[in-house]
């Protein structure tokens, strides 16, 4: 018999996932998620785990709620560990509840995890306490979603406007005008401030603060749909002092991430935490290359090799793959072998293998290791250069012409993306599109179709170094910002620098 976790998602920013709901990612075999509101969660969930969604997929209606509760039973009585995932908590609106019942109706064990409310958590990211000393010292969570104007309506208007303290709204979005009439007409105050939030706690938070007698024109002027929280009371008058997520260094800016998805996530949380809206748009993504005749002969032979180069960390991460897959590690590697590695990000990796590196090559392309090699013997030594199938020959070349006798073995490929049309249109319209390799220059560009790189839109462009930049200006895309240390830090830092200055 399997179990059943249903796990609050939190508000949108997956910083705000519990460490308990992490877990419980980290080790599902299936996950049953709302596309709305957990999307942002796919990186933590463990890889192979299968995912279902019973949220509105494109083309086919959402699951009904007696239809989730029936498909969380069944992957249950399949003995499988189940993640029922729920945007902020899964007990506030999101009827958790009623999964809960129908699991132990069916006698499957279950547990809760709550999560972060957006009904808190969207009006904190706004800088509205929703209680306060003196304004405030009580705060109503309510649904929007019925209709106000209609007999039978559960929600009585005219009593939560007799309530002393804040009014918190969730769906209520279609209905402003008619609850702040049905509020006003109860005796709210009609100059009471009020703000709606709209995509409260991600990058594409926005909000209007407006008082609630002009609230719904002011969300209507600025555009404001759903999923939004709309605060009602003084406390919302407190946004322009408590606020806080407007004063970030990249507040305001858009910016595309062109990475494979498996690699774009450390990127993307760093720039989002400094503001960012961020534009995952991977173009490529890695496919490893588990079995050939070249990587047989690399594992069995390994010892061999008095150098080794290493130029990436998925070369590093595929490399430990296929020595693991035949009883290999670390040790596998003679210890006065000479392991070079391109640039810190995949020394890193090599040492998290428990390799130490002899050799980083202050410049982080193939020439920095040539110039770095330059003087030293090479004449009749045996090298593995372990890398993508699509490098460049560079390496290989020079160091053949130093005299070593390379073995150049592909372990991976990096495989072209679709993106959908919609987030190609979105990276057109950013204030930055970043490019941390080659690869994804060439994809992106591909991607771009007739019109080219002068269709890529306004976007500032960043590239981590040279070879990457040199690959945009072969493909006519002109090059803003180069990072000066060739890293994803490096090109977080020269994009920093750029805005700060723009
Ligand atoms: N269980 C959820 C609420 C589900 S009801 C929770 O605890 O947050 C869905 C409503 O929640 C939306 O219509 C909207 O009013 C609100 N909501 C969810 N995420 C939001 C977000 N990031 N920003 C603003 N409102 C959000």
């Amino acid at each position: 018999m399997g179990r059943v976790a249903l796990v609050g998602a939190g508000p949108g920013d997956p910083g705000l996932l519990t460490v308990r709901g992490r877990e419980l990612l980290a080790g599902a075999d299936v996950v049953v998620l709302d596309r709305l509101g957990t999307a942002q969660l796919l990186p933590y969930i463990r890889s192979g785990a299968r995912l279902v969604d019973a949220g509105k997929a494109p083309g086919r209606q959402a699951l009904t709620q007696a239809e989730t509760n029936r498909t969380l039973v069944e992957l249950a009585r399949e003995g499988l560990n189940v993640v029922r995932l729920k945007g902020g908590d899964p007990f506030v609106f999101g009827r958790g509840g009623e999964e809960a019942m129908a699991l132990r109706e069916a006698g499957i064990p279950y547990e809760v995890v709550p999560g972060i409310t957006s009904s808190i958590a969207a009006p904190a990211y706004a800088g509205i306490p929703v209680t306060h000393r003196a304004v405030a010292t009580s705060f109503t969570v309510v649904t929007g979603h019925e209709d106000p104007t209609k007999d039978g309506d559960q929600t009585d208007w005219g009593i939560l406007a007799k309530v002393p303290g804040t009014l918190v709204v969730l769906m209520g979005m279609g209905r402003l005008r008619g609850i702040a009439d049905a509020l006003i007409a109860g005796g709210r105050p009609a100059d009471q401030p009020a703000a709606a939030v709209q995509w409260g706690t991600t990058p594409r938070q926005r909000q209007v603060v407006a008082t609630l007698e002009t609230l719904p024109d002011a969300v209507a002027d600025a555009g404001l749909g759903n999923p939004a929280v709309v605060v009602i009371g003084d406390v919302a008058g407190l946004a322009g002092q408590v606020g806080w997520l407007g004063d970030r260094p990249l507040s305001g800016r858009r910016v595309v991430v062109t990475r494979a998805r498996a690699q774009a996530s450390g990127l993307s949380a760093d720039l989002a935490r400094l503001g960012a809206e961020v534009v995952e748009l991977p173009v490529i993504r890695i496919a490893p290359i588990a079995g050939s005749p070249e990587i047989d002969a690399m594992t069995a032979g390994i010892r061999d090799y008095r150098m080794l180069v290493l130029t990436s960390v998925n070369g590093v991460e595929q490399l430990f793959a296929r020595l693991r897959e035949r009883g290999g590690d670390a040790r596998s590697i003679d210890p006065d072998a000479l392991v070079v590695a391109i640039g810190p990000a995949t020394a890193e990796a090599l040492e998290a293998h428990g390799v130490v590196p002899g050799l980083v090559p202050e410049r982080f392309v193939a020439e920095g290791i040539l110039e770095a090699l330059a003087g030293r013997d090479l004449a009749g030594m045996p090298v593995l250069v372990a890398r993508a199938r699509e490098a460049r020959a560079e390496l290989v070349d020079g160091l053949r012409a130093m005299g070593a006798r390379v073995d150049e073995v592909a372990l991976y490929e990096t495989l072209a993306e679709a993106p959908s049309a919609e987030d190609l249109d979105r990276a057109r319209d950013a204030d930055y599109l970043t490019f941390t390799a080659s690869s994804t220059v060439r994809r992106f560009v591909d991607l771009l179709g007739d019109g080219g790189a002068a269709s890529a839109g306004r976007g500032r462009v960043v590239s981590i170094g040279p070879i990457t930049s040199a690959t945009a200006r072969e493909l006519d895309l002109e090059v803003h910002v180069e990072a000066a240390e060739h890293t994803v830090p490096g090109l977080l830092e020269a994009l920093l620098a750029d805005a700060a200055g723009a």
